[in-house]
């Protein structure tokens, strides 16, 4: 049996939300991104919302207990399995989701880093383009669309995200380093870590992340 309580690490523009979203569909699995929850927090102007805004639009990391709030409910409705993108992204948060999965008594079974090297993200953020009305992901050179401004998926209009500059993009990779990073360690000492190479063509990427995720949990390591 392939894992199915998975956590998917990596840098900011290593492809976890695309990586995630290709994989959740095809697995059966709910993607559970904690940006896309506080995003839409942010447009709905709930509490939680507009305490994040703050933190988001300076590429600092949002206060755990309101990414807790935002999360733990989704969480615990993921019956079928889950991959959780963008969290945990700090020590405090991965204690406390083994914690609440411990009480599950479904522990997580696999977290697996999107490894792309530093030079490569900070064009990999400023030239992603968004869509406004389903999520889906593109990037001005490396996944452009048919037409641009317009998404593939659905005809929707492409945005950039407000912390997708460059200036915010730099700094969203110093906190990845300095508070994210030291998780791969987190991982691998408890022996759920794999690692799959980032850095090419989508398609190629999502194929070794399904191999990732298919081996036995008890083979992972
Ligand atoms: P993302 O879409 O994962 O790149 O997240 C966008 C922004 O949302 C981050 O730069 C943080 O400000 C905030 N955020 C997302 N997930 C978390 C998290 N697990 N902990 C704290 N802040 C988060």
């Amino acid at each position: 049996m392939g894992a199915s309580r998975i956590v998917i690490l990596g840098a900011p523009g290593a492809g976890k939300g695309t990586q995630a979203a290709r994989l959740s569909a095809a697995h059966g699995l709910a993607h559970l991104s904690t940006g896309d929850m506080l995003r839409a927090a942010v447009a709905d102007g709930t509490p939680a919302g507009l305490r994040a805004k703050e933190f988001m639009d300076a590429g600092q990391l949002v206060p755990d207990e309101v990414v807790f709030g935002v999360l733990f409910e989704r969480l615990a409705e993921a019956n079928e399995g889950y991959l959780l993108d963008g969290f945990p992204r700090n020590a405090a948060q991965a204690e406390e989701l083994d914690r609440q999965l411990a009480e599950q008594g479904a522990p997580l079974e696999l977290a697996v880093v999107v490894d792309v090297p530093d030079e490569r993200l900070v064009a990999r953020l400023t030239g992603r383009r968004v869509c406004s009305s389903c999520g889906n992901t593109h990037h001005v050179e490396f996944m452009p669309p048919a037409k641009e401004g317009v998404c593939d998926k659905c005809g929707g209009e492409l945005v950039q995200r407000s912390d997708d500059t460059e200036a915010v993009a730099r700094d969203r990779l110093e906190v990845y380093h300095q508070t994210t990073a030291p998780l791969i360690d987190y991982y691998n000492a408890r022996d759920l870590l794999a690692s799959v190479d980032g850095d090419g063509p989508v398609e190629r990427v999502t194929q070794d992340l399904v191999e990732v995720l298919s081996r036995d949990v008890a083979e992972q390591n």
